[in-house]
């Protein structure tokens, strides 16, 4: 082993011995709780499969503290009613906190779910950035006046706060995520709890000592650790206004079917199978980068994964020999080790899951081009696979592996092309490569997906809207959209006579 492989390994031999006992509570009203039945549950680093921690599991009587908790601190006004300069001070205030914790926290999180220690030192940033975007935002929540076709009135709208937010979060960008669901929640006035994945918990925990340290009111920000049980019961909470919720579309589905119950408010970011369109007329090797780190960054578990590649047959074979090559140079490790360009799945029950999805594109009869192997003896690690030939109407094309998978289909014609894109229950996003504009342009508007990316994939911003067609979701998150979700809009009407 090199010099900086066995610090590495020391790193994380002392991180885990350390935090192997490690207690955590529920933050409930600015304070730390054990929860009321005493159950925990504990955490798997994914690379080493050792087990750490020890966390609260939160039950109904926890769910209802901390509901009641928030409730308070909306209804009596202590948030709401808050200047909004002052709350814009705040959230910068935890902006500059979260950047000062940024290695301790962006290391848990590689401990949580794998994912490489740059890639969560990135999100981790991106959490702090979206705190003083969203924080400016306070000071910007305005309605609009209208010139009333009635004499006599004058007629204005207000956008309020909705009241009190649950955000439910996953486990493959937690804190990311979480932001952008907390920081325009808050900017705009609501209280909110908070249920992160019961695979990733600690970072969001570790948000409670800053949001202390940061002066939040009591009940304004608050944590609750545990599973799908926990995510219910808080969902089933009549004191819960809105859910804003990031997983799967089997959950979100459940949550909508709940929530209609009582017409609570809901935005949801589910599932995705995006097509990832390579032209003949584009720029090969960009192309192949671009497709590269659409399906096999954070191993393939990215909701906007580009897993359908959908290749114009012209130059199919030129391509697909062109992703393979690069796709075997990838470097696989450990995800503390910068040298890491893909690390191990984040748990075993994903792990098993991608395993499946192996076996049914064999059955499927897909042709292997990379990769296919999976070992859980020194990680959790499925290798970058490539399928070729594959038809639209397998599953392997059809469901979301969420691993390391592409799916690799021909066409011929832009046509075909925007046919099998579009033929998906999911349309969360696509990427076109071509160098020609006009037909980037001409082809942007017949894809149902709610971001299309043209000569790059996974871009993002704080100030441009993320969100899904079709299945993969209701509602926009970033952006003004973000903001304007988390209020109700109310029309005055005055009558001030003729
Ligand atoms: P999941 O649906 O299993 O869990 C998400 C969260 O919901 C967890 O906190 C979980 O404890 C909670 N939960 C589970 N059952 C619940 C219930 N009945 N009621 C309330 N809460 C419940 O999803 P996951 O496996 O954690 O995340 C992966 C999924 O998330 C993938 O499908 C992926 O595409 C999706 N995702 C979407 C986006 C997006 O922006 N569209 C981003 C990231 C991930």
């Amino acid at each position: 082993m090199d010099t900086t492989l066995a610090k590495i390994s020391d790193l994380r031999a002392n991180w885990l011995r350390a935090h192997a006992d490690r207690a955590e509570q529920l933050f409930i009203n600015n304070e730390w709780r054990h929860s009321v039945s005493g159950a925990t549950f504990r955490c798997m680093d994914p690379f080493s499969l050792a087990h750490w921690g020890h966390i609260a599991m939160a039950g109904p009587v926890d769910v209802d503290a901390a509901v009641s908790a928030a409730r308070a601190a909306f209804d009596g006004g202590a948030w709401p009613r808050t200047a909004p300069a002052r709350r814009a001070a705040l959230l910068a205030r935890l902006g500059e906190l979260v950047e000062s914790s940024i290695d301790e926290i962006a290391r848990t999180l590689v401990f949580e779910n794998g994912k490489t220690f740059e890639e969560m030192r990135r999100m981790t940033q991106s959490f702090a950035s979206d705190c003083r975007f969203f924080g400016a935002m306070a000071e910007t929540v305005h309605g609009y006046t209208v010139s009333s076709n009635l004499p006599g009135y004058a007629s204005y709208t207000v956008r309020e706060p909705i009241g009190v937010v649950a955000a439910i979060t996953p486990w493959n960008t937690p804190l990311g995520l979480l932001g952008w669901k907390l920081l325009p929640a808050l900017a705009a006035g609501n209280t909110v709890v908070i249920k992160p994945s019961e695979v990733t918990p600690v970072s969001t925990l570790m948000l409670g000592d800053l949001v202390l340290e940061a002066g939040f009111p009591p009940g304004v920000v608050n944590i609750l650790t545990g599973d799908g049980t926990t995510g219910a019961a808080l969902v089933a909470h009549p004191g819960v206004d809105k859910i804003a919720f990031t997983g799967s579309t089997r959950t979100g589905t459940a949550i909508a079917k709940l929530a209609a119950e009582r017409h609570a408010r809901v935005s949801l970011e589910l599932g995705g199978k995006s097509p990832n369109i390579v032209f003949e007329d584009a720029a090969l090797e960009k192309a192949v980068a671009g497709v590269i780190g659409g399906i096999f960054g954070a191993s393939g578990q990215s909701c906007n994964a580009g897993s359908r590649v959908l290749v114009q047959r012209a130059i199919y074979d030129e391509f697909t020999a062109a992703l393979v090559e690069r796709t075997r140079q990838l470097r696989t490790g450990d995800p503390l080790d910068p040298q890491t360009q893909f690390g191990p799945l984040a748990f075993r029950g994903q792990y098993q899951k991608v395993c499946e999805y192996l076996s049914i594109a064999e059955a499927e009869g897909a042709r292997l081009l990379l990769g296919g192997k999976a070992t859980d003896s020194a990680g959790l690690f499925v290798e970058p696979t490539i399928l070729g030939d594959v038809d639209n109407s397998w599953r392997i094309a059809r469901e979301e592996i969420f691993g390391p998978v592409a799916s690799l289909i021909p066409f011929d014609d832009e046509a075909e092309a925007v046919r099998i894109a579009n033929d998906t229950v999911f349309g969360l996003a696509a990427g076109l490569w071509t160098e020609n504009l006009r037909r980037a342009h001409r082809l942007i508007p017949q894809l149902r997906a709610g971001v299309v990316w043209v000569n790059t994939y996974r871009m993002g911003g704080h100030a441009i809207p993320f969100g899904g067609y079709k299945q993969s979701g209701v509602g926009r998150e970033m952006g003004i959209d973000a903001l304007n979700a988390y209020t109700e809009v109310k029309s005055v009407w005055i009558n001030h006579g003729e």
